[in-house]
């Protein structure tokens, strides 16, 4: 079933500025974003921040980030040029980006496969309006992270979705192949999955390959969580399968391997001619991302390999506290091993109220800000799970946990 923007009534307009209601006009204003909420992390940080609820909706860790980094921004700043960088992003990052990937994942990836963008979400919104024209469907799986659909339809793209069902969210051959329909013309992927907080395993990686091979699809692969993966698990990205090089656009983001997501550094990462024509959607986006974070970055990337593996250790002590703080409390919680989500399942732990109330409940009378996952889907969301991040140090998730025990006591 093809998804279908939600269709709202228009409502009353809000007077013009300066103007007078009487004589106000009707501003013509786009219905995409008129009928959309702001994004469901907006939302809860600001409801975390009005009630001083402890926050572990949007996902930031606080904890984490290499101080040699950001000495090497705050050199960059009072030093190094403070003008517009090349819109493609500075070559020396550049160059960082691609030997990351020849390293750890072994991609035959150079400067010229690289655009700069300023945070992953751009880089998605790019990838985007460089692949999909008007009319074209694209496939999400769901639970699918939220500005993925307003971006393709933006575009003039129609939606599909494949959902993935909870607690394995197991990617299947069957349901991927049955949305493939004439006018499709990408997948939109994300691995490691969030909210899902799963790495999909290498047969999952082969049937996403084979149905883009066989109707001869796009990927866009937001790969994001490509660092943040747990328990001796390896990471693949899908552009290292077979034949998949030369289709993929690969997303990533400074901001979660350095654990500093106010960063807003990101990259996309394609065959060259592909990735010159993104590079053409970004560069009226935002042109250039900030030079100064840029070289931190580059610095990062360069001699930074040795801050990875610990930070996946601490991730997962964090996790584990969580997870068992959680257990402790009667919460039904989900396995999680990469990203730094994980999912609290409210059915399971005895509460029968839908993710939104639990979590506008928890954040106003509980104290914890958390992610209802039904903001991820539109056809047939999950209703009984909400998303926590556990990317924090002991004191807030033990606070956090004291507070999601004092949400599930509010429902018994
Ligand atoms: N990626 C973050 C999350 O999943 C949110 C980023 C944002 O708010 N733009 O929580």
């Amino acid at each position: 079933m093809s998804v279908k923007p939600p269709t709202h009534s228009r409502q009353a307009a809000a007077p013009a500025m300066g103007g007078n209601s009487r004589t106000a006009v009707r501003p013509r204003l786009n219905p995409l974003y008129e009928q959309m909420q702001t994004s469901v992390f907006e939302r809860m940080s600001g409801l975390a921040a009005k009630h001083g609820a402890v926050n572990l909706g949007q996902g930031f860790p606080d904890f984490g980030w290499p101080e040699e980094i950001l000495e090497a921004a705050a050199g960059a700043l009072t030093e190094g040029s403070n003008q517009y960088p090349p819109s493609r992003g500075l070559p020396p990052l550049r160059e960082a980006i691609a030997a990351h990937y020849n390293r750890h994942q072994q991609l035959d990836v150079a400067a010229a496969h690289v655009c700069v963008t300023s945070g992953a979400t751009e880089a998605v919104g790019a990838a985007i309006l460089a692949t999909v024209r008007p009319g074209d469907e694209v496939i999400i799986l769901t639970p699918a992270y939220d500005c993925y659909a307003p971006m393709i339809r933006r575009a003039g793209g129609t939606v599909r979705e494949v959902a993935l069902r909870p607690p394995r969210w197991r990617i299947d051959r069957e349901p991927l192949e049955a949305a493939v329909g004439p006018k499709t013309s990408a997948i939109l992927f994300n691995n490691p999955h969030n909210p899902a907080g799963r790495l999909f395993t290498r047969d999952e990686l082969d049937v996403v390959a084979a149905v883009a091979r066989e109707h001869d699809l796009t990927v866009i692969s937001d790969e994001v969580w490509e660092h943040i993966v747990l328990d001796e698990q390896h990471f693949v990205s899908l552009a290292s399968l077979p034949e998949m090089a030369q289709r993929t656009i690969k997303i990533g983001s400074a901001g979660k391997i350095f654990s500093l997501t106010g960063w807003k550094v990101g990259w996309m990462v394609a065959a060259p001619e592909m990735a010159g024509v993104a590079a053409r959607a970004h560069q009226f986006l935002t042109f250039s991302t900030a030079p100064n974070l840029q070289s931190a970055v580059a610095y990062g990337l360069d001699e930074g390999d040795a801050w990875i593996e610990p930070m996946k250790q601490r991730f997962a002590r964090a996790r584990d506290r969580m997870t068992q703080g959680l257990r402790d409390a009667g919460f039904a919680v989900l396995d999680a091993a990469s990203t730094y989500f994980l999912c609290v399942d409210l059915a399971q732990s005895g509460i029968g109220l839908d993710d939104e109330s639990f979590a506008a409940a928890a954040v106003e009378r509980a104290g914890v800000a958390v992610v209802p996952l039904s903001a991820f889907a539109e056809a047939d969301p999950p209703r009984h799970l909400v998303r926590l991040c556990f990317g924090k140090k002991d004191e807030t998730i033990d606070a956090g946990v004291a507070a999601m025990a004092k949400a599930k006591k509010l429902f018994e």
